[in-house]
């Protein structure tokens, strides 16, 4: 995965270049919806309590700080990051009602954040997309309070063969669909390889051990179509 991302310099931008005006609507239909019940349950496995922070990145429009605020009754902080200008302006528009929230411009490898920040960090279908796994993670890990969490959802491996099977046929009609929506199937047989080729659930809990994150664990939705990986910053 990282090696095709490296030797596909600049396609991650030019791929969320091309969706993010339809980003929303098209997660909605390639998820059949379920993308929402994921999101809902990062945040409740967090279960967040008034008066934290987060700092949640690769936010694409901020669905995961919307979420945290609306959990915490908007009193708490959450600062969204993104190297997209495109989606951060969908973002801004779409959670214009919500006054605790601020924007950041830049990449996970390089959070331009001071140390020891944050309650919580998320990343949500952000990792696979960035270039350096090592470089996110060790950001993460530095942004963090001590006593902090990390949480990741992200796409991670089927454990059924029937259900994998069913997904693998599922997965070819989605470039179709990114075709009728967003008028080019390109950005989705991207997203198709990228998934395929993402890390499992137990390297990614190597990586974060790698990284000094402790008490790592996962749970797996929908069989494994997507994983939530959880550490802390002890
Ligand atoms: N977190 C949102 C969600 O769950 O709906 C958006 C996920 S979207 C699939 C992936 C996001 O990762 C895009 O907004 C893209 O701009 C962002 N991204 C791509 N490369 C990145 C990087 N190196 N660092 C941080 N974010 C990145």
């Amino acid at each position: 995965m990282q090696q095709y991302l490296q030797n596909k310099k600049g396609l991650v931008e030019e791929v969320f270049d091309q969706v993010y005006s339809k980003y929303d609507l098209m997660n909605d239909f390639m998820s059949l919806g379920i993308h929402r019940f994921w999101k809902k349950s990062l945040i409740n496995i967090m279960n967040p309590s008034s008066n934290k922070s987060l700092v949640d990145v690769a936010c694409g429009t901020g669905d995961i700080g919307k979420l945290f605020l609306d959990n915490t009754r908007e009193r708490s902080e959450v600062i969204c990051v993104d190297p997209n200008k495109g989606m951060i302006s969908e973002g801004k528009q779409k959670l214009s009602n919500y006054k605790n929230i601020k924007w950041v411009n830049s990449a996970a490898e390089n959070l331009p954040l001071k140390d020891n920040l944050f309650d919580y960090y998320t990343i949500s279908f952000g990792l696979r997309n960035t270039k350096n796994l090592d470089k996110t993670l060790s950001e993460a890990y530095r942004v963090l309070k001590p006593g902090g969490r990390f949480l990741c959802l992200e796409f991670s491996k089927i454990q059924n063969s029937n259900l994998d099977f069913i997904y693998k046929n599922y997965s070819k009609l989605i470039p179709h669909i990114g075709q009728l929506i967003v008028g080019d199937k390109k950005p989705y047989e991207y997203l198709i390889k990228s998934i395929e080729e993402f890390i499992n659930q137990q390297e990614l809990i190597d990586l974060m051990k790698k990284n000094n994150f402790t008490k790592c664990s996962y749970r797996n939705f929908s069989g494994g179509i997507v994983s939530i990986h959880s550490g802390w910053k002890i």
